[in-house]
């Protein structure tokens, strides 16, 4: 089989991966794998067979039964879909952002998740985006990037877009949920959030979007050489 070839963009919540790495796919005809969608429907999941996150047996059997199936339309914005559903808004929520993080730690998620994730790589070359994609799910990925910004800058851009999409929070309370998701991601024992060795670190507190795609495509020239 021919070997596929990984972008692996890592980094905390809001720190603009999701839009750099779809326009980076876009550019270069490659998938975008959005992981984060992926732990935010196991979330959703649970939550709605009122799963309690302690019970080991119970979660693996939901698993079981879980589709998640990712999916670009015509004008490029990202469907997810739940066992058939198009959970693609429902899935961004503040409860399911913080459930997702909390159900991130448990290894029978990141297992089932990391092999998905894994099987979405063998169909096409991507760029995977994430938490641990560079340190454990693509450790031979092609190039590693990991994008960092200020709370500051995170807290104001995910309030931003949880406006346009239409979902009311406070700023206040985002900022903390940013704040405690970040240090349940940096310090859970299993992948733990933190830059691959020979990751290229880019801090985009005062960079633009495109200043940060330039700066990806860059490093990534000679990808199809
Ligand atoms: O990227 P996003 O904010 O949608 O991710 C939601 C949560 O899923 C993160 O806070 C993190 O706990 C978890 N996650 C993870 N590993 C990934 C992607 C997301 O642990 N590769």
């Amino acid at each position: 089989m021919k070997k596929r070839i990984v972008i692996a963009i890592d980094g905390p919540s809001s720190a603009g991966k999701g839009t750099v790495a779809k326009i980076v796919a876009q550019k270069l005809g490659f998938s975008y794998l959005d992981t984060g969608a992926m732990y935010r429907c196991v979330a959703l999941t649970l939550k709605n067979n009122e799963v309690d996150i302690n019970d080991d047996t119970k979660i693996s059997e939901i698993l079981n039964n879980t589709k998640i199936r990712l999916s670009s339309d015509n004008n490029k914005s990202l469907k997810v879909e739940l066992n058939g559903k198009d959970v693609s808004k429902e899935i961004r929520t503040p409860e399911i952002s913080r459930l997702s993080s909390d159900i991130a730690t448990k290894i029978s998620v990141r297992s089932f998740l990391t092999k998905l994730q894994r099987e979405f790589a063998q169909n096409s070359n991507v760029v995977a985006e994430g938490r641990d994609m560079g340190t454990q799910v693509f450790p031979d990925a092609y190039v590693k990037f990991f994008i960092d910004a200020s709370v500051e800058v995170r807290t104001n851009r995910r309030y931003l877009q949880l406006q346009q999409a239409g979902i009311k929070t406070d700023i206040e309370n985002l900022r903390k949920d940013i704040q405690n998701r970040d240090y349940q991601d940096k310090n859970r024992e299993i992948a733990p959030l933190h830059p691959a060795i020979n990751a290229v670190i880019i801090d985009t507190t005062n960079l633009e979007i495109d200043q940060v795609v330039d700066i990806i495509l860059k490093r990534t020239k000679g990808v199809f050489d």
